[in-house]
This record gives C-alpha cells, sequence and structure tokens, in this order.
C-alpha cells in the first residue's frame, strides 16, 4: 500500500491535534502571516515571540527612557548573570553561578579557549573536527598559530559526526583541549557528551562545547556530564533575536583560577572603583569584558518563559517527533527523486535539524523562499530543514517537504 498526499495531510493535522505543545507556535509573531508558508529555519534565526514585541517597546519607553542611567543599578548590571542562571537551569542542566552572557559566540569560543588553554600549561594539542562551524575552525586555527600550538584534526562521517573512540584515537598526554559542537551544524549528528567528557579527561584534557545547535533543541547535563566549558548562541533555538549575545559557561571548579584574554573594566572586581591594575571579578563575571547589550539580551528571557513553563524534555520530544516526521516525508516523496537524506536516522543521534542533499537544492533553495518555504541552503548541496520545537508545526513540515517534492519536479 502506497501513502498518498491525503493520508500525510490527515497525518500532519493528526500530529498537530495531538501535540502537547500545540499552544506554542501561536505565541510567536509571523505565526498566522499567510506569507510564510513554512518557516524551517529557527535553528539559524528563530521567530520573535510576541511577548518580545511588547517587552522591547517597554524597555525602551520606561527602562531605558524612564530610569535612565539608573537603570544600570536598577537591573542592568546584573542581568547577564541572571539570565545566565535561567538559561542554566531551563536549557543547560547548570548549577547557578556558571553562566552569563555577553559578546558573540565567536568571541567567547576565543575567550575560553585561550583561557582553557592556559589551565594546561605544557601540553601542545587542541583536538577538533572538519565538519565544525567554520568559526570554531577558524578561530582555533588562529589560536594555534599565537601560541605554537598542534592542531589534531577528526574527521568525521558524512551522515555522522564524532564518536568517543574518535575522541579517544587522538587524544593523549600532549593534549590540552578538545573543542567539538554538541550537534553538527551540517549533518544535525548529536554527539555523547557524557562519553566524550570522560575520554577526555581520562586524557587529563579539557572539554569545551560548542551548543549553538542544541541550546533549546535538545536535553542538556553540563554539570553531570562534567563538561569544562561550554559556549552558544541565542539568537538560534532561543529567539533571542539577530546578533542577541551568546552565553558563556565554565565549570565552577575551574573559576577560581581561570583567567581570559579580554581584560575589560565589566569583568573586573567592583568595577565602578575605576582603580588601578586588572584584578578578574569574583566568579562567573570575570569572563565578561566590556559594557554587556543589555537590549540585545532581553528577548531571550521570553522564550525562557516558554521553556520553564513546559520543561525540555517536552521540548525535545516535539523535536524527535517533528524531525521523524520530516524524514518520514522524505524518504517517501523526495529519495525517490534521488535525494540524499544526510543527517542521523536513529533520533538518539540527532538534534533538531534534518539536512538532505540534492545538487539542484541551491537553485531550488532560492524559489522556495519566494513561494514563502523558509529553510536554508548548505553547501556543497544540501537543504537543512531547521524545525524550532516551539514554533513550528507538523502542518508546515508537509508543506516544506511538498514545496520542495514541487520544485525538483519541475524544470
Ligand atoms: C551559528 C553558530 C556559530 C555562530 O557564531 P557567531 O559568533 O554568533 O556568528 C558558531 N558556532 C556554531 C556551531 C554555530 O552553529
Amino acid at each position: 500500500m502506497t501513502t498518498t498526499p491525503l493520508d500525510f495531510a490527515m497525518r500532519a493535522r493528526a500530529l498537530d491535534e495531538a501535540d502537547p505543545l500545540r499552544g506554542y507556535p501561536s505565541r510567536f509573531l509571523g505565526s498566522d502571516d499567510p506569507e510564510i508558508v513554512a518557516y524551517l529555519d529557527g535553528n539559524s534565526l528563530g521567530r520573535p515571540t510576541r511577548a518580545t514585541a511588547e517587552r522591547l517597546t517597554a524597555f525602551v519607553a520606561e527602562a531605558w527612557g524612564g530610569r535612565l542611567i539608573r537603570g544600570w543599578d536598577e537591573q542592568w548590571f546584573d542581568l547577564p548573570v541572571t539570565i545566565g542562571d535561567r538559561i542554566g537551569a531551563a536549557v543547560l542542566g547548570a548549577a547557578a553561578g556558571q553562566t552569563t552572557i555577553g559578546d558573540s559566540t565567536t568571541v567567547l569560543l576565543y575567550k575560553l579557549a585561550r583561557g582553557a588553554l592556559a589551565l594546561r600549561p605544557g601540553r601542545t594539542e587542541i583536538v577538533l573536527d572538519r565538519d565544525n562551524f567554520p568559526t570554531d575552525r577558524y578561530l582555533l586555527e588562529a589560536i594555534a598559530g599565537e601560541l605554537d600550538l598542534t592542531l589534531r584534526w577528526i574527521e568525521p562521517e558524512f551522515t555522522g559526526g564524532v564518536t568517543a573512540q574518535d575522541v579517544a584515537d587522538v587524544v593523549c598526554e600532549r593534549t590540552a583541549l578538545v573543542v567539538l559542537s554538541h550537534v553538527a551544524y551540517r549533518s544535525g549528528y548529536l554527539l555523547d557528551a557524557a562519553a566524550i567528557s570522560a575520554v577526555t579527561h581520562d586524557a587529563g584534557a579539557m572539554l569545551l562545547l560548542d551548543l549553538c545547535h542544541s541550546a533549546g533543541a535538545v536535553e542538556i547535563e553540563l554539570d553531570s556530564w562534567a563538561v569544562d566549558f561550554a559556549v552558544g548562541c541565542t539568537y538560534k533555538y532561543l529567539n533571542g533575536g539577530p546578533g542577541a549575545p551568546a552565553f558563556g559557561y565554565v565549570r565552577a571548579e575551574h573559576l577560581a583560577d581561570f583567567t581570559q584574554p579580554i581584560w575589560g573594566w565589566m569583568g573586573r572586581e567592583s568595577p565602578f572603583e575605576m582603580a588601578q591594575g586588572y584584578v578578574p571579578a569574583t566568579g562567573i563575571r570575570r569572563i565578561i569584558s566590556g559594557t554587556p547589550a543589555i537590549i540585545g539580551m532581553l528577548p531571550i528571557q521570553d522564550t525562557l518563559d516558554l521553556i520553564e513553563e513546559v520543561g525540555m524534555a517536552a521540548v525535545r520530544s516535539k523535536s524527535v517527533a517533528l524531525t521523524e516526521f520530516a524524514l518520514e516525508l522524505a524518504r517517501s516523496s523526495l529519495v525517490p527523486l534521488g535525494v540524499r537524506v544526510s543527517s542521523p536516522t536513529d533520533p538518539a543521534r540527532r538534534g533538531g535539524h534534518v539536512t538532505i542533499d540534492h545538487p539542484r537544492f541551491k537553485e531550488i533553495t532560492a524559489r522556495l523562499w519566494q513561494r514563502g518555504v523558509i529553510p536554508d541552503f548548505r553547501p556543497p548541496q544540501g537543504i537543512r530543514i531547521g524545525l524550532s520545537p516551539l514554533s513550528t508545526t507538523f502542518a508546515e513540515v508537509l508543506a516544506g517537504v511538498s514545496a520542495i517534492r514541487d520544485e525538483l519536479t519541475t524544470d
């Protein structure tokens, strides 16, 4: 028996009706915009929540416009760590005092990697992989040049990612730091962080995880996995808005000895004393450099409100159901047209997006955008179907895959 388009339409409707998070897509702005048929790129830029639109307007009028410079004393000074602690508790499995927000992921990665390397003097190697996001690779190339260190590259499978065995094969007594993405930005592979952390520590090295593609999509337990350092974007699944500041995590046991290379006044103990000489602030504030982007960190709080309401376990279940449905549709209607699935088939090893490949996908992505179906293209020939769990419906998944099929069958 073959599955007809009508069967799939009924399935999508049934899945949306049974979805425990079905009330959440409408809490995002634009969810009722008829021009947007399917937004499948919430893993690159999450939609704004309706609450954020109100929060930003109120902030300008009341907090910035009304409290003026007094706002720093009342709330803004603590906001990076207050929000950091909320991200830690709701999303990262991190106890208070280890997370803050500020800078971009790129800058925070640099600061944390340099700080980490300073804790392993005499060790000369950094482990990384060829499929990591460009910024991660470039930064580590730069750091290796600055400090005269050697990069040990892992070459993961195209449709997979870095395994604990891959890491075990390259770490040794020379390894200072292992830097990996928890979910691979291209294939969507979700690595086994607990196992990789253990293998890394067995060699006496430390682990820095990039959580850009996992924070807000998969469950994370930084404290119990014994991850040493982590960074991640807030404008992807956390819907913080374009260029929203990143979060950084430093495990409590490292904080007392940790120093990062960008010594700014806001990361100093008692910054308003304007004293001579840099003394790092106590605790996680020491990873801050200059004045944090307060406006940029406001919207994250609205997504945290939603995640705190439902919990990450429910978010992850929705995410798995969305990617499973996307894969089922892709197998039945795209694979027969020569499309290749380039994401893991095992949901336990898959993050919140699905990548499919075809030689025509670059040109087809541009046409999809014109018709309001918005995934993204990643070289060499991949369409990434990003399924932000709180804002995406099963109907959108179906509309997206059907549009891709349409484009593939017209020339
Ligand atoms: C999106 C992403 C980044 C982006 O870094 P920015 O400094 O925000 O541009 C970095 N690493 C990974 C793995 C990403 O997915």
